[in-house]
């Protein structure tokens, strides 16, 4: 395809790391920070050719990535859209698509939502990587009126990620996110939570050295970014409180079991778990 001139906004770990490898892949990257020392430190990464933190270096781009917190994904399109041309196509990379697709459609028509099922658990300029996005889900939630040249380009530069992008609409994302992100998030955090701070410190600084690779596995996405996950239970607040509900009738089941030492039961629940794992996770 050829070679495109794209803004990123909010050179963070998304952002940042979209830009290592659109770079890398021969289209011209402009930035933008709210710091002039972020815009520095970018462009020396080689995650854009400029920045700044002026929003007039974006007026003659052809494709727009937000990468804002989710709150500041729509005030930074409205701050924004005075600056563009009509023709920029602008997606954002919101881990919540239902309000954020609604809002931003409504503000620039040419507006597709956007999720890429990648991260790690570092903010910041610094925590950009090269492939973050190779062989992860990259889901766009186009709506009835998107243009749709518009979605063939966006798709066209999300492949050039390596990314396997999935179509399909803001509400079915959300509802779908909320189990295999989003509630898993607030377990991982409950996990860290659970921990007895008030024990012997002996048994504290055991555990502490004793922690591998299961505790990692587990409390990954829960020790992440604490904006992070706070905007995800606001912005997707019905389908994780649906989820967290069913969360709690399993775990009282599984502690009914445990209390009544009926282990045949108990051992039927974590067969289960062990043969739906597969069906969501190939490797
Ligand atoms: P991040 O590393 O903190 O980057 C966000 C960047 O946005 C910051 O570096 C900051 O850059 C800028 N920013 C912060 N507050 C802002 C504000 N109020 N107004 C304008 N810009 C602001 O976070 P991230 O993990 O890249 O997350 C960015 C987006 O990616 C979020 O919408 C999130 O839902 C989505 N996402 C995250 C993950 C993940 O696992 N982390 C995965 C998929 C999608 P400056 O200070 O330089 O302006």
């Amino acid at each position: 395809m050829n070679s495109k001139k794209i803004g990123i906004v909010g050179l963070g770990l998304i952002g940042g790391s979209l830009g290592l490898d659109l770079y890398q892949k021969g289209h011209y990257i402009v930035g933008i920070s709210r710091s002039q020392e972020t815009c520095d430190r970018a462009m020396e990464r080689k995650v854009c050719h400029q920045a700044s933190p002026d929003f007039k270096l974006l007026n003659d781009v052809d494709l727009i990535f937000l990468c804002t917190p989710i709150g500041s994904i729509v005030p930074t399109l409205e701050t924004i859209s005075s600056e563009l041309s009509p023709s920029t196509i602008v997606t954002d990379v919101a881990s919540v698509k239902g309000e954020i697709v609604q809002k931003c459609s409504e503000i620039w028509p040419n507006f597709i939502g956007g999720h890429p099922m990648a991260g790690t658990a570092f903010v910041g300029i610094e925590a950009a990587q090269y492939n973050l996005f190779k062989n992860a889900p990259y889901v766009l939630t186009p709506i009835e009126n998107t243009p749709s040249q518009s979605l063939e380009c966006l798709k066209k530069i999300i492949a050039q990620l390596g990314s396997i992008p999935y179509i399909t609409n803001p509400e079915e994302h959300d509802c779908a996110v909320a189990w295999i992100s989003h509630l898993p998030v607030i377990v991982g955090a409950t996990l860290l939570e659970s921990i007895d701070s008030k024990a012997p410190s002996n048994i504290l600084e055991l555990a502490q050295k004793l922690a591998s690779t299961g505790f990692k596995d587990t409390t990954r996405v829960g020790g992440g970014n604490p904006e992070l996950g706070l905007m995800m239970a606001q912005y997707n607040r019905e389908a994780i409180l649906d989820s967290l509900i069913k969360y709690q009738q399993v775990l009282q089941e599984i502690t009914d079991l445990i209390r009544q030492q009926k282990w045949n039961a108990l051992e039927d629940i974590l067969r289960k778990s062990q043969a739906s794992r597969p069906y969501f996770l190939k490797d």
